[in-house]
């Protein structure tokens, strides 16, 4: 049975193209480093991927340093503290809030948004070498207003950073638009391979090297390039702008008024914020978020909970919690993300197995009386 898969938050599926562009790319040998031809036909690959992402996020391609992935990324950004004090907002991504225990947490509001308020008090009075707000929280969409946190933090002298691993490719993201001087981003958010990312970096910025070694990506970042990843990150880069978000956003939004017309008490987190159009955080009361994804996926369908703890079982997502949500509601919380490749079938079939757990499960439904709110399509066989 192939799952509906609604978890493109968590990871997207490689695109087609990706996998020939790699599937090439390793067919070939050299190292970008060598001098001899095959590898300066490595290198060639190697600084036309790094054009390509550099066209999408409206950067130099000299600014834009590969790693391994978002997580690297981020934390590439954070060693720019230089061990100065952090201000983050308190719904990062662990990549960034376990890295930098310590960092000063700035709260959100009840919709999970940047407090600006409270952000400029507290820049104010602890001048933190850096700060790092994201574009997009990965477990409700929610968008930060990055670039006024970036004008207010910059006005006190910090450094800023933002993660846009869960933007890129969601919606147009550019350094320049941000007023950010450090952006990651993370190539299998946007169907290209797991295991590489970017920091890109605001022109003429100096970084500390946080892998030191062989002198690649101009000293900023050591070790024997990940090519074929970052042929695919490259590739992946020149195809963000052919999905239709408008589409996605239309069976995001069906699935929650359905939601909501069948269990009116279900809360979905952060709605009343700017969205990305792909992500639904829903709780639904009374049902605990391992319970859903247990259910949701014996029938077929693949969704996540916002944080797993270390036991497999799954815990309040500190993000819902930072953002005022009771512990209770935040534990029956689950991540809907669709994507470029989702259609009416996947909803229909998310919407027919979350009905029936939560008819199980005893809930009454208002819609039962009426004509149902959608038709939903027969579960997976
Ligand atoms: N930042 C955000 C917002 C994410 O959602 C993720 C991955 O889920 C990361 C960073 C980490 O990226 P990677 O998996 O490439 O290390």
């Amino acid at each position: 049975m192939s799952h509906a898969y609604l978890d493109y938050a968590a990871t997207a599926p490689v695109h087609d193209e990706v996998i020939e562009a790699m599937a090439a790319a390793l067919r070939e040998v050299g190292n970008p480093s060598s001098v001899h031809g095959p590898g300066r036909r490595a290198r060639a690959r190697l600084e036309a991927a790094r054009r390509a992402l550099a066209t999408a996020l409206d950067a130099s391609p000299d600014s834009l340093v590969f790693t391994s992935g978002g997580t690297e990324a981020n934390q590439l950004a954070l060693a720019q503290a230089r061990g100065g004090p952090v201000m983050v907002s308190a719904v990062e991504h662990p990549s960034l809030l376990d890295a930098a225990p310590e960092a000063l947490r700035v709260p959100v509001t009840a919709d999970g948004v940047l407090d600006l308020e409270t952000f400029e008090l507290l820049l104010a009075r602890h001048r933190p070498a850096l700060v790092s707000v994201m574009l997009a929280n990965n477990e409700t969409g929610v968008l930060q207003p990055v670039r006024e946190a970036a004008g207010l933090a910059r006005r006190h002298g910090a450094l800023v950073h933002c993660d846009a691993v869960q933007a890129f490719g969601k919606m147009p993201v550019s350094l320049a638009g941000l007023d950010v001087d450090m952006l990651s981003v993370s190539a299998h958010k946007i169907g290209g391979p797991a295991g590489v990312g970017a920091l890109v970096l605001r022109e003429g910025l100096e970084i500390a090297a946080r892998q030191r070694g062989g002198g690649q990506e101009r000293k900023r970042r050591a070790g024997t390039e990940n090519l074929a990843g970052i042929v695919g990150f490259g590739r992946a880069a020149e195809l963000v702008g052919r999905h239709d978000w408008q589409r996605v956003r239309s069976l995001r939004d069906r699935l929650e008024g359905d939601v909501l017309g069948h269990c009116p008490e279900a809360r979905i987190h952060g709605a009343a914020a700017p969205r990305l159009a792909t992500t639904s955080c829903l709780a639904t009361p009374g049902v605990a978020a391992d319970t859903q994804l247990m259910a949701l996926d014996l029938a077929g369908v693949a969704v996540s909970a916002g944080s797993a703890c270390s036991s497999g079982r799954i815990g309040p997502s500190p993000v819902l919690l930072a953002m005022g949500v009771e512990e209770t509601l935040a534990a029956c919380s689950i991540r809907v993300s669709l994507g470029w490749g989702s259609g009416e079938k996947d909803v229909d079939r998310f919407l027919a197995a979350w009905l029936a757990l939560w008819q199980r499960k005893g809930g009454r439904d208002p819609a039962a009386r009426g004509a149902p709110l959608s038709k939903p399509a027969p579960m997976a066989s």
